[in-house]
């Protein structure tokens, strides 16, 4: 079979040169062709000898899914759906704006967490992607998005893993295709303009931290164990102290960076006055002071299924007001592409359920929420 070279980053290709034989510069010539200029086809690779184009036409090839539709939003935002077969298909998002422009890739088709406000996890999980077919969607909307801008310079300024899955459980494929992210020779991003999102896979931030320390945000969305256990089921098995434990460990490896919670505002489930006092408390117990972490609420992009509603804006900045006056760096997330269903948690893709978690949600106690008529909305989970 013919290795993808979308799958390699520089070592892993310098690997693959070596064993047809080239020397490691070939390889850095080829990641550059492939990553820098777009091109896929070896034979247009004219600095390279015709001998190794030859040997890559039997051995290689540069595959990327197939875009199966295309949507751009009012606002510029442009959503990508990619089939990566077998029924699955997974989405990316482009989002300009003045200063940049930033892209938002999955790393897996479906989500096996689960969490209650997001419509990958009730999708289900399938399967994690390959880092070839991760790669893909920024190699793809890169040269895409130069083409259709009539641009020869970058483009994606920023990438965020923000998309369908949960990285941190596809990490074997995530951090090659962070790499190919990162290297000069391929998109030159740098460590502060990747950002892992993650539901907080404990062990994982550790080996994170260790290998590819790439700017973190960390998707907290409760202020108690208790609240949290029911909206992102992983926090069963790493409870909030594990969490920011590990958080706080991250900035070791990455100094005078930041992380970013991410706290997503459901109406009358998360979103009270007393709730904001409560992730003060907690951030000042476990994130020393929290001087290091900056507070993203994210209005809640609705969908039928979840059963959950949005905060209205006056108890969003109520919210962000208690947190300010503690101190904690908080902005509220301006949403991008709702009419394309591009917005945070509505990427849906098309999944393949293997694992059940539909049927698991189902079963699962529902969220009600509970409104007195006159009163400031109040939840009973
Ligand atoms: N699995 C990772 C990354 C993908 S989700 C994670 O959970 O962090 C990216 C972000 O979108 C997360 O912060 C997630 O909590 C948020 N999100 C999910 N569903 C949402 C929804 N319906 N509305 C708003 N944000 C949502
Ligand atoms: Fe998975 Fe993240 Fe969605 Fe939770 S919010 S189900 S971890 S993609």
């Amino acid at each position: 079979m013919r290795a993808n070279l979308l799958d390699f980053d520089i070592e892993g290709l310098a690997a693959f040169c070596a064993a047809l034989g080239e020397k490691p510069f070939r390889a850095t010539q080829l990641f550059r062709w492939i990553h820098q200029r777009g091109e896929a086809d070896f034979s247009a690779m004219t600095d390279l000898a015709k001998s190794l184009r030859d040997k890559l036409a039997v051995a290689a090839h540069v595959a990327a899914p197939v875009v199966l539709s295309y949507h751009a939003s009012v606002d510029g935002t442009i959503k990508w759906l990619f089939d990566v077969g077998g029924g699955d298909a997974v989405e990316a998002v482009f989002i300009p704006e003045t200063d940049r422009g930033t892209l938002c890739i999955s790393s897996q088709a479906g989500c096996a967490v689960g969490c209650r406000f997001c419509s990958t996890g009730h999708q289900g999980f399938s399967r994690n992607l390959s880092t070839g077919e991760i790669v893909a969607q920024l190699w793809f909307a890169e040269h895409f998005l130069r083409e259709h801008l009539g641009r020869n310079t970058r483009v994606i300024s920023n990438v965020v893993m923000m998309g369908m899955g949960e990285p941190l459980q596809n990490y074997a494929a995530l951090v090659p295709a962070l790499r190919v992210m990162l290297s000069d020779h391929g998109y030159g991003l740098s460590r502060r303009r990747v950002t892992v999102s993650t539901s907080g896979v404990v062990p994982m931030v550790d080996r994170l931290a260790a290998d590819c320390p790439v700017a973190l945000a960390v998707s907290l969305h409760a202020p108690s164990d208790a609240l949290r256990n029911q909206l992102v089921p992983l926090n069963l098995k790493y409870p909030l102290a594990d969490l920011l434990g590990a958080c706080a460990r991250y900035l070791a490896h990455a100094p005078r960076d930041f992380i970013t919670f991410e706290y997503c505002m459901l109406d009358g489930v998360n979103d009270s006055v007393e709730h904001a006092q409560q992730l003060v408390g907690l951030l000042a117990t476990y994130a020393g002071g929290a001087s290091w972490c900056k507070l993203n609420l994210i209005p809640f992009n609705p969908f039928p299924a979840s059963g959950l509603l949005c905060s209205p804006p006056q108890r969003v900045q109520a919210f962000a007001q208690v947190l300010m006056a503690s101190g904690l760096t908080t902005t509220v997330r301006k949403t991008r592409g709702q009419d394309i269903d591009a917005a945070c948690g509505q990427l849906a893709g098309d999944v393949m359920d293997r694992t059940r978690v539909q049927q698991r949600m189902a079963n699962q106690r529902v969220v009600h929420v509970v409104r007195a008529p006159f009163a400031p909305a109040g939840a009973v989970l």
